[in-house]
């Protein structure tokens, strides 16, 4: 029986509702939702990005700013701007759009993020309260993964999760909030010996590689959940994920889609991210 599709569209349906709610109750006290993106690239694949969470943003009433600097541009620059938007108390969220200009590092510049509005969980005081167990906006790729699992009722506590990819961007909040929810949790990067031996081992395998159908049959245990972060483009155009679907889908019991996966889960959480940041949530502490 083919793997069961873990779909992102419903989940980020639901997320861009929640969304609505928190814009609803922010403009009824006279606050215009409002989120800044910072670009320093001039890479087709990240403005096509930008427009598009523009776009989701004005659907639901969040105003959005981006803030076009220079590929070339100084972590200084950048962290002025990124500084000057955290004391401005019309804005709500602020993210930095990768890529960075080379020799930067988007953790670094995040820095510059006030915690309350760094949606994206970029900077390091948000992955460390990520780490500690503390309330903090996570990756919204990373929460968007989250979602999906629970939107389609997979079991994580007690299970055996494999996450492959360690970026700080994906792998690593990814591990984090799979732990913190009782999965038992292994990460694997560039450098793991017998990758297949390891991804097999999952009732959960996690796959944020940025590698085109990479993980194939071989690599996952019948009936096992597999979820696709992966988002390459292949050479007539098509976005492709870094799952092998043809293959691993005759062996997994789930697998999400690419595209219609983990991507619009994402754009939604990134969203109700700076909305719920508006509504005057979390409570950071
Ligand atoms: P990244 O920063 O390039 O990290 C890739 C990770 O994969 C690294 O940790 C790397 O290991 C590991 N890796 C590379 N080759 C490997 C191999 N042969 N075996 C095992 N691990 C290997 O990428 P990323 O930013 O995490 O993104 C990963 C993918 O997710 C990309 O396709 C990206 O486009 C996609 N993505 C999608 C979304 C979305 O919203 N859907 C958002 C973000 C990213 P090392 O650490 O050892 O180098």
């Amino acid at each position: 029986m083919p793997a069961e599709s873990l779909g992102g569209r419903e989940v980020a349906a639901r997320l861009r509702a929640l969304a609505a709610e928190s814009v609803a109750s922010s403009a009824a006290a006279g606050i215009t939702a409002h989120f800044a993106i910072v670009v320093a690239t001039r890479e087709e694949s990240a403005a096509w990005y930008v427009r598009t969470l523009s776009a989701a943003a004005a659907r639901l009433n969040i105003e959005c700013e981006v803030l076009a600097l220079r590929p070339d541009a100084t972590a200084a620059e950048i962290m002025a701007v990124l500084r000057a938007q955290s004391a401005d108390t019309a804005v709500h969220g602020i993210v930095v759009q990768a890529p960075v200009p080379a020799g930067l590092a988007l953790a670094e510049l995040a820095s510059a993020i006030e915690p309350v509005k760094d949606v994206d969980g970029a900077s390091p005081i948000s992955l460390g309260r990520l780490m500690a167990g503390l309330p903090t906006f996570a990756p919204a790729t990373a929460q968007a993964v989250l979602e999906l699992l629970d939107y389609h009722g997979v079991e994580l506590d007690g299970r055996r999760a494999v996450v492959v990819g360690r970026s700080l961007v994906v792998g690593k909040p990814v591990a984090q909030l799979l732990l913190a929810r009782n999965a038992t949790v292994t990460v694997c990067h560039s450098h793991t010996a017998d990758l297949a031996s390891i991804t097999r081992s999952a009732d959960v395998l996690v796959v944020a590689v940025g590698r085109p159908r990479f993980i194939t049959a071989e690599h996952v245990r019948p009936g096992a959940v597999v979820v696709d972060v992966g988002t390459n483009t292949s050479a007539n155009g098509s976005l492709v994920g870094d799952v092998d679907d043809a293959s691993v889908a005759s062996v997994a019991g789930g697998l999400s889609p690419v595209p219609g996966g983990v991507g619009p889960a994402t754009t939604a959480r990134l969203l109700l991210n700076p909305a719920t940041a508006a509504a005057g949530g979390p409570d950071l502490g």
